[in-house]
């Protein structure tokens, strides 16, 4: 009888403690992703350096060595799924996948939906144009046909910029880019980083104007409320301070 009384105290005592940690049994994303072995990364697989197709297959870049980190700490392995970059948030707040890793730039419209990590790189937009088109500024955009991808923050800006002849929308950069380069478009509105790496590909056809257009920051996607946040949040913090988002970056960019 004793020994019943003992076991039922010890499991009340466990249940209490489960219910004063949330990240004890269900409710914890962290633990789910342990029991599942994988860490699953929604991304849009055309936004070098952050993320791009590898010479061997596969998606490499900034934002997938971030992940890769994330999943070290957890102890698992990183699956990638990809998919357009404006299906991305409404995905990871459904659960179809654990983190959002698309060179996402923190917004409160987003923010509605899904939660952020800290920022890891700050990112901006600009105008990726013609060579020699002579286009530097958002108000020589004044009449022009403008591309963008669709629901990103470089469609936000033409939107609100608001003096374009047109806005052209597409589901991901390497449409828009292939518009621009067979001379559909005037101008892309898009993140510096791609804009360079995109340029430098094609270096006596585009080049990026000017200068910035917008101050932003980059950040994970992590659904609402998950314990997963604290850990990337962790591993962000340990790699900014070993440099290592940097080395990324450069790693990533054109040698
Ligand atoms: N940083 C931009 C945004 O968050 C573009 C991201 C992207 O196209 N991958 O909207």
């Amino acid at each position: 009888m004793k020994k019943w009384t003992r076991l039922l105290t010890a499991l009340m005592a466990a249940l209490l403690i489960c219910g004063m940690f949330a990240a004890c049994g269900k409710g914890s994303e962290v633990a789910e992703i342990k029991k599942s072995g994988k860490l699953v990364v929604l991304t849009s697989s055309d936004f070098p350096p952050f993320e791009y197709q590898g010479e061997e297959g596969g998606t490499i870049g900034v934002d997938m060595e971030i992940c890769q980190a994330i999943a070290d700490e957890l102890g698992v392995e990183l699956e990638v799924v990809d998919m357009d970059f404006a299906d991305i948030p409404a995905a990871v707040a459904a659960g179809k996948g654990h983190i959002a890793a698309a060179g996402m730039t923190v917004t409160e419209e987003r923010r509605q939906i899904m939660d952020f990590t800290e920022s890891y790189l700050p990112a901006a937009q600009y105008l990726l144009v013609p060579a020699g088109s002579g286009i530097k500024t958002a108000a020589d955009l004044e009449g022009k046909v403008v591309g963008v991808q669709v629901g990103t923050t470089g469609d936000h800006f033409a939107t609100q910029q608001g003096n374009a002849k047109s806005i052209e929308r597409y589901a991901t950069l390497t449409e828009a880019s292939a518009a621009l380069m067979s001379g559909k478009l005037d101008a892309v509105v898009v993140d510096e980083l791609p804009a360079r790496a995109i340029a430098a590909q094609n270096a006596d056809k585009l080049e990026v104007a000017g200068e910035k257009l917008t101050e932003e920051e980059y950040a994970l996607g992590i659904a609402k409320d998950s314990d997963l946040l604290k850990k990337a949040n962790k591993v962000i913090a340990e790699l900014k301070e070993e440099g290592k988002i940097d080395a990324f970056v450069s790693n990533h960019s054109m040698k």
